[in-house]
């Protein structure tokens, strides 16, 4: 997950890397407070999760409260790069003398973390790795050892910071490591990490992405999600606990197995490019156990698409057998109806595997009007392709 700006930067403040003061507003009158309590002036930034606010006129600096309140004015609203800016952040500013650049991500390639840094800093760091390699600094980070004084110091050396700043940076890039690691983090990056006027070096902006997979031992992370962002379908589904990913195409899928689902995207895809290029709506792993009440909830996601005009339901069984993933079905077809939902979208329903043919029987039985079987994969995805096309 990445963060804004703004909370990125309370992270850094909450671990003691050196940050301006700053508050966030979404409204232009909001910014007026806002800049009084920081002092007058104030630099306004668009709160998005892009980079080059700054090029695209996202960053301005504010003369007074007056002008706070014209200045966030101009940038609420504002779209950089298809990103709504719905926050800005003042804060305080800072009289800057030179731009440098910090980052800790993860290198999965090289399966190591690593540090990155350049005296060149400010600008866009993907010209300068792609232009001046020689000018941004990279080593790799071990995981145990992490970054204590001695490594901060070798990244300051790479770098070739200058010696007046050399200490406080070093003390930046150990501090920096704690959050990183604290947090459990995929990215921390400070662009730019200045020298001010009077020679203290600072976090001017702030980047971090968090890395899902450590949510269940950082309760603080979930307060931290964009609401507003989230896909209506996405959060309902992680609400039911489900694994769905929403997609842009009209033929709902259900399997269970992500290599399965995976594979049945590709499948639809393929038939779909044969019936007015329809395609899978959404990736959805209803996992081992494919209880009724699981199916339910998955189908209830499904038919609440309104961009889905068939669902392929795909299974292989596993430990959990077919028929029961029949019974399933019919089970959450049913409570699909007693809730109320009215069910019109054709159902095509693949099941192979382990009992595969009681499945069957009990699906052919239940007769659901909805609910048509085909034996293959690609043949289920070649009729639930055609079914949506045709409506
Ligand atoms: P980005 O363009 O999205 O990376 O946004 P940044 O937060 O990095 O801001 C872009 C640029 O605006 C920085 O590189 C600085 O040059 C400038 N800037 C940001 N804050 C201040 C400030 O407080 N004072 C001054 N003078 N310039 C600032
Ligand atoms: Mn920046």
């Amino acid at each position: 997950m990445d963060l804004f700006e703004y909370q990125a930067r309370d992270l850094f403040a909450k671990h003691g890397v050196p940050v301006l003061a700053g508050e966030v507003v979404d409204t232009p009158e909001a910014a007026r407070g806002a800049a009084e309590r920081l002092g007058g002036r104030a630099v306004v930034k668009a709160q998005v999760k892009i980079g080059g606010r700054g090029k695209a006129g996202g960053v301005k600096l504010a003369a007074d409260p007056d002008d706070a309140v014209a200045k966030a004015g101009q940038i609420l609203g504002m779209d950089i790069k298809g990103h709504e800016v719905r926050k800005v952040m003042l804060a305080q500013t800072a009289d800057i003398a030179e731009e440098y650049y910090v980052s800790y991500l993860l290198d999965r390639a090289n399966r190591t973390f690593l540090a990155m840094a350049s005296v060149e800093g400010g600008m866009d760091i993907e010209q300068v790795a792609a232009t001046k390699p020689e000018a941004l600094a990279k080593i790799p980070v071990d995981a145990i050892q992490g970054v204590d004084k001695d490594k901060a110091r070798e990244i300051v050396a790479a770098a070739e910071f200058p010696q007046d700043v050399a200490d406080q940076i070093a003390d930046v890039l150990v501090t920096l490591w704690k959050a990183f690691v604290a947090e459990d983090a995929l990215l921390v990056e400070v662009n730019p990490l200045i020298k001010s006027g009077d020679g203290r070096v600072i976090a001017l902006d702030a980047k971090v992405s968090l890395d899902a997979n450590a949510d269940f031992r950082q309760p603080d992370h979930a307060a931290l999600e964009d609401k507003a962002a989230a896909d209506p379908l996405e959060a309902a589904a992680k609400a039911k606990g489900l694994n769905y990913v929403k997609l842009d195409g009209e033929v709902g899928i259900i399997g269970n197995g992500a290599g399965l689902v995976m594979s049945t995207l590709d499948v639809v895809a393929y038939a779909g490019e044969r019936h007015g290029s329809v395609k899978p709506a959404n990736f959805l792993d209803i996992g081992g156990g494919a209880s009724a009440e699981v199916m339910a909830n998955g189908l209830e996601i499904i038919l609440g698409d309104p961009s889905v005009k068939s669902v392929f339901v795909n299974v292989f069984g596993g430990i959990t057998a077919c028929d029961a993933v029949a019974n399933g079905i019919v089970k959450a077809l049913e409570l699909l109806k007693s809730k109320g939902e009215d069910v019109t979208k054709p159902l095509v329903v693949r099941l192979d595997g382990n009992n595969a043919e009681e499945g069957r029987r009990i699906l052919t039985e239940a007769n659901h009007p909805l609910v048509e079987q085909v034996d293959t994969m690609d043949g289920a995805a070649e009729r639930a392709a055609e079914l949506a096309a045709a409506k």
